[in-house]
């Protein structure tokens, strides 16, 4: 049986007969053509639903890009540099990252899921790489998304170093924020040559893996990145398949 894949979703804003979900195709068709079936979990579900209400049938969690987390979830005020943030989304997500790594359900975090998942398990943020940085790449790149336009140096021996059969990769970049501190458990696995933390992963769950980058913009033309989501979808099917 195929794995089912919770992915979570932001809120489109405008007239209020458009209010409702948005989220990026890209994802859950990387999810499906790795195997997955994908089930978006929507904001505005979260008022009457528990994350076990979803992880009943749920066998992992991908936490997809979006607006900035708010710094309260690290111990910090809000600084000069953050962007928009969304309180409902921070609730989701943050409830929804905290049961799937006590359950050990496998977790995909990508780029503000990355941030959501170092600070649930106790990191800290950079709140605006321009002007809580030192670091001289640029981080928001105007190419095409599935353009990789930064090295990152994938940490030897890592478990993504395993997944992706590389130790040096170019990746695309999207982001002004950054981890700063690394949650405890969590270690780094892959970092840009500016020396900030482009991937963490969890060194005791089977499957906690965060990336700085968009591999759902890179799988369709870049196989190293389809790696990353079949290795996810494959640790989402052993879980579904007795780990539960
Ligand atoms: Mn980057």
């Amino acid at each position: 049986m195929k794995p089912w894949i919770g992915v979570t979703a932001g809120s489109q804003t405008g007239s209020a007969d458009l209010e409702g979900v948005w989220l990026a195709g890209d994802y859950t068709d990387a999810v499906v053509a790795a195997g997955g079936v994908p089930v978006i979990l929507p904001l505005g579900a979260a008022v009457r639903l528990e994350p076990a209400d979803w992880f009943a049938r749920v066998d992992g969690l991908l936490l997809t890009g979006g607006v900035d987390l708010d710094p309260v979830f690290f111990g910090e005020e809000p600084r000069r540099g953050l962007g928009e943030v969304c309180p409902e989304r921070d609730r989701l997500e943050t409830a929804l990252v905290e049961e799937a790594l006590m359950r050990d359900m496998p977790v995909l975090a990508i780029c503000r899921g990355m941030q959501v998942m170092n600070a649930v398990a106790g990191g800290t943020l950079i709140q605006d790489l321009a002007t809580e940085w030192r670091g001289s790449l640029l981080h928001r790149q105007r190419a095409p998304r599935w353009y990789g336009t930064h090295g990152v140096d994938v940490t030897p021996g890592s478990k993504l170093a395993e997944i992706l059969g590389e130790e040096s990769i170019r990746v695309n970049s999207f982001h002004h924020q950054g981890i700063k501190e690394v949650a405890p458990g969590m270690r780094v696995a892959a970092r840009s040559g500016d020396g900030l933390i482009e991937a963490i992963e969890s060194a005791r769950h089977r499957f906690a893996i965060g990336v700085q980058w968009h591999p759902e913009n890179m799988w369709r033309k870049d196989a190293v990145q389809r790696r990353l989501f079949e290795a996810f979808v494959r640790a989402a099917a052993g879980f579904a398949s007795g780990g539960k």
